[in-house]
C-alpha cells in the first residue's frame, strides 16, 4: 500500500494484513484534520491516541528496497506515519517528512535539491540559523546565494537580475523573522514556476492555520515544528511538506544525514498539533490587539505587525493570509530602553524561541541574530533596540496592562 510518502509499506504476510494499520484517513477541514488526519486505521488495540512505538526496528517482511525496511532513522514508524499524514493534510500537500529540528528540515531540503556549483535566491532577511547555514556551510560546499527583496514594488524585474544559469532554488519565509515582513509571495511562486526554480518557503511564523503556501504553488514548505506546530516549548522538531516526489528526495538525504525525529517526540508533536487552530486563532487576536495598543504608545518608535494597516506588509498579508499571526516586534529607541523594558515586564518570559502558549520577549540582536556581524544586522534593520514579542494564550487585558506599565516613562 503506498504511504503518504509514496513508499511501499509492504505486508509482513497475508495473515498479518488486518494488524497493519493504514494512515490515509483525511477529513474536509483543517480543524478536523489537525485532530484526526492520519490516525491509524484500525486504531491500534482500540487506542484513541496513537501509542508511542518505542522500537528502533521491526520484523522484516518482503521489503525490496532499503527505504522500505522499517527503522526509526527511515522515518517510517507508526508515529511517523500518523504525524506525516496529518501534516500533509493540514498543509494541503501530498506528503510530509518530520525531522529532528527545523534546521534539519531546512538544511536537508536545500541540500537535497541543490548541488555544488549551483545557486539560490533568498529573501534578504531570514531566520538567523538559515542565514548562517547559507553563509557558512552551503558556501563551503560550493552553493552560492544572492539575497533579493521580495517586498520590492518592482518585484520580479529586480529578481530576474539576480538569476544565473546555475540558479535552482528560491528560499523565502511567509513572515520574516524578526521584522515580520510579508513579501509578494504570489509573485515569488509564479516567478519560480516561470524560471523552473524549486520554491521553498519557511511557514513557521504563519502556520497552516493562517496560510497554506502549497495552495499558492510553492513546491516545499518547511517548518520549525519546535514553535507553533507543537506550541508548548517542550521539544525540538521540524517538517518538510510538499509533493510526494520532492519530499521523497529530501527523505533520501535525511537517511544519510540522519536528522530523523524519534517516536517519543513524534507523539508529543502529534499531541501539540491537535490544538494548533485554537491556539493560533487566539494568538492572532491577542497580537492584533497588542499591536494596536503599542502603535499608540509614544515610547514605541515603530511596530512591525502585518495585521496593522500602517504596515508595508499588510497589503500582501491581507490578500494571502486568513490571520496575521502571533508575532510582532517593536523599536524602542535605544538598547538601554529596550533592556529596561525587558526588565520591567512581569508576565512574558525573557527567552529565545517562540510560538508557545506562554508569551516571550527577546532582543533578536542578542539571540537569533547574534551570529551575524554588527554591520550586517544594522543593514537589515535588526538594531539593538528591537524587541520581538511572541504572544501566548494568556488573558489579553492582563498582558496589555503589563506592557503598559513596562513602557511607562
Ligand atoms: C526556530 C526557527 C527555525 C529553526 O528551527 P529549530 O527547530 O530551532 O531548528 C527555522 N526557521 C524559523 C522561522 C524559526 O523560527
Amino acid at each position: 500500500m503506498p504511504s503518504s510518502l509514496g513508499v511501499r509499506i509492504d505486508r509482513l504476510s497475508p495473515e498479518r494484513d488486518e494488524l497493519m494499520p493504514e494512515y490515509s484517513v483525511k477529513f474536509k477541514t483543517l480543524d478536523t484534520n489537525l485532530v484526526h488526519a492520519g490516525r491509524p486505521q484500525p486504531h491500534v488495540e482500540g487506542a484513541v491516541v496513537t501509542p508511542i512505538f518505542q522500537s528502533a526496528n521491526y520484523q522484516m517482511g518482503d521489503e525490496t528496497t532499503y527505504d522500505a525496511v522499517r527503522y526509526i532513522r527511515l522515518s517510517n514508524s507508526p508515529n511517523h506515519h500518523t504525524l506525516q499524514a496529518r501534516l500533509a493534510a493540514v498543509e494541503s500537500a501530498e506528503a510530509a517528512l518530520v525531522t529532528a529540528s527545523g534546521m534539519a528540515a531546512i538544511s536537508t531540503a536545500i541540500l537535497s535539491h541543490v548541488q555544488s556549483g549551483e545557486h539560490l535566491l533568498t529573501q534578504r532577511t531570514l531566520y538567523g540559523g538559515t542565514q548562517s547555514f547559507l553563509h557558512q556551510d552551503a558556501t563551503r560546499l560550493g552553493i552560492s546565494h544572492t539575497p533579493i527583496d521580495i517586498a520590492a514594488p518592482e518585484g520580479a524585474r529586480t529578481w530576474e537580475r539576480a538569476l544565473t544559469p546555475q540558479t535552482r532554488l528560491i528560499f523565502v519565509e511567509a513572515i520574516s523573522n524578526p521584522l515580520m515582513e510579508v513579501g509578494d509571495l504570489l509573485a515569488v511562486a509564479d516567478f519560480a514556476r516561470l524560471h523552473d526554480l524549486v520554491s521553498v518557503i519557511d511557514n513557521t511564523f504563519a502556520t497552516p492555520v493562517n496560510f497554506r503556501p502549497v495552495e499558492l504553488g510553492f513546491d516545499l514548505v518547511v517548518h520549525s515544528a519546535t514553535k507553533y506546530l507543537n506550541g508548548h516549548s517542550d521539544l525540538v522538531a521540524g517538517a518538510v511538506i510538499g509533493s510526494t516526489a520532492s519530499v521523497d528526495r529530501v527523505r533520501q538525504l535525511l537517511l544519510h544525514l540522519g536528522g530523523s525525529l524519534d517516536p517519543n517526540t513524534c507523539f508529543l508533536l502529534e499531541r501539540g498539533l491537535k490544538t494548533l487552530a485554537l491556539r493560533v486563532r487566539r494568538q492572532n487576536e491577542t497580537a492584533a490587539r497588542l499591536a494596536r495598543f503599542l502603535e499608540g504608545q509614544p515610547s514605541v518608535r515603530q511596530v512591525n505587525y502585518p495585521g496593522l494597516t500602517s504596515s508595508p506588509s499588510h497589503r500582501h498579508a491581507d490578500r494571502l493570509f486568513s490571520g496575521f499571526g502571533g508575532m510582532l516586534s517593536i523599536y524602542l529607541g535605544d538598547a538601554g530602553l529596550a533592556e529596561r523594558f525587558l526588565e520591567r515586564l512581569t508576565l512574558p518570559i525573557h527567552a529565545a524561541s517562540l510560538g508557545g502558549v506562554e508569551s516571550l520577549v527577546v532582543r533578536p540582536a542578542r539571540s537569533s541574530h547574534l551570529g551575524l556581524e554588527q554591520d550586517e544586522r544594522d543593514r537589515l534593520g535588526i538594531s539593538d533596540d528591537l524587541v520581538r514579542v511572541s504572544v501566548g494564550i494568556e488573558d489579553a487585558d492582563e498582558l496589555i496592562a503589563d506592557f503598559e506599565q513596562a513602557l511607562a516613562p
